[in-house]
């Protein structure tokens, strides 16, 4: 049985940027910042980051394996690339990286790139990304985003070591992002031991009952207005930059989401049928207003805490959200952190209840072609990329 060991990491491991700045100013230096191309996958967030840099005014790459995938996008003429790059499978991508780079690309990174990739190619895809690379050392485990979360203030469920403790409801989790898919609800020992794939490593934990929010975040470090981060540590006094809350989702999930309809857990397992969690599609919701300070909170916690991670961490780059359960004593718990764009801000493509306070029609898509537009202004792309 895989069992997921808590590992201990102190501030001496080894950096995981996969590009080093210098490389990364080596090309910048040849990029030509009024003709930046934005590249993207055509999967995941693709529509929303299309349409965005369009608005900003950018050139726009599509890149996709299998030309049904090509052919959809011209059922939306608003987003359809300017360009494609047609790939056999998309390890190619990174036998291309000098003709992204002859094109001044940038590559938006979201969840579908790192699987089809693989986290540790798409550490080293020779090309500019949007964000911060490095900080996906600390996101892919478990663990490590235990760390980071609990640091930076956030509460999480707690985990279970042993599943003999199994003594009310818990969720089993394996490794990797999976949307869910194979996760499992237990009641108890005999619950787990039932269902458990014991060929795979899992970890087991507290069952939180509550509403679930995906607080959509962008962090811009080049920004010296609005919400300022406060640093803390080898950062403290200074503001690293500023904080806006863009959205906020919730996701469909098939089955857990439609299950009661079928009668009593109970019944449902004498039918031989167990509760999943794969996601379908996505929700847009607003929290009370009174939880936001403490969203705010823990988002800027979370974020000085990407500064403190080890030596030289370059932090936060961009979206990130937090993936969070608010139970009926108002407090949240805090199950996961993704670093980068979710798909769960696809529904604002024109806009959301927060961001239109600030600038309407402002998408997390296009919210990061801003940035990249702002720093080809200001030169300072190496903020913003990695
Ligand atoms: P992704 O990486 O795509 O976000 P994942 O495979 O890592 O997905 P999680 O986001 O950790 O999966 O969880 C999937 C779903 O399981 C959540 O949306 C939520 O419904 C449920 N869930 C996760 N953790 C808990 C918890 N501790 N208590 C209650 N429900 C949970």
């Amino acid at each position: 049985m895989k069992k997921n060991h808590n590992t201990h990491i102190t501030h001496t491991e080894p950096l995981h940027m996969g590009v080093d700045s210098d490389t990364l100013a080596g090309w910048l230096a040849d990029y030509d910042r009024d003709n930046i191309t934005i590249g993207v996958v055509a999967s995941h967030s693709s529509l929303q980051i299309l349409h965005g840099a369009r608005m900003e005014g950018f050139r726009t790459l599509g890149i996709a394996v299998g030309e049904n995938r090509r052919r959809f996008y011209q059922a939306f003429p608003g987003a359809e690339p300017d360009e494609w790059l047609m790939l056999e499978n998309y390890r190619e991508m990174l036998d291309h990286a000098e003709w992204f780079r002859e094109r001044n690309v940038v590559i938006i990174p979201h969840g579908s790139l790192v699987e089809y990739l693989g986290s540790s190619n798409f550490r080293e895809l020779q090309v500019p990304t949007f964000g911060n690379r490095g900080i996906l050392h600390w996101e892919s485990s478990r663990e490590r985003q235990r760390q980071w979360l609990e640091a930076g203030g956030c509460t999480m469920p707690k985990v279970l070591e042993d599943p003999h403790d199994i003594d009310g409801p818990v969720i089993v989790k394996y490794a990797g992002a999976k949307g869910g898919r194979g996760y499992f609800i237990a009641r108890n020992y005999r619950d787990f031991r039932r269902n458990v794939d014991i060929e795979e490593e899992f970890t087991i934990q507290e069952y939180v009952l509550g509403c679930r929010y995906y607080l959509h975040f962008f962090f811009d470090p080049t920004a010296t207005d609005g919400f300022q981060v406060r640093g803390k540590g080898s950062n403290a006094g200074k503001n690293l930059g500023r904080l806006e809350l863009l959205s906020m989702d919730r996701r469909d999930e098939s089955n857990v989401d439609e299950f009661y309809k079928l009668g009593s857990l109970r019944d449902l397992r004498e039918m031989a049928l167990e509760p999943s969690f794969v996601v379908t599609g996505n929700q847009p919701v607003v929290i009370r207003e009174s939880l936001l300070p403490r969203a705010f909170e823990m988002a800027e916690g979370t974020v000085a805490e990407s500064f403190e991670l080890e030596e030289g961490a370059r932090g936060m780059i961009g979206p990130f959200c937090l993936e969070t359960i608010v139970t009926d004593a108002l407090e949240f718990k805090v199950f996961e952190i993704s670093a980068r764009i979710v798909a769960g801000s696809n529904p604002f493509v024109g806009g959301s209840p927060y961001s239109d306070i600030n600038e309407e029609r402002m998408s997390t898509g296009r919210r990061i072609a801003r940035s990249i537009r702002k720093a080809c202004k200001s030169n300072r792309l190496d903020d913003i990329l990695s």
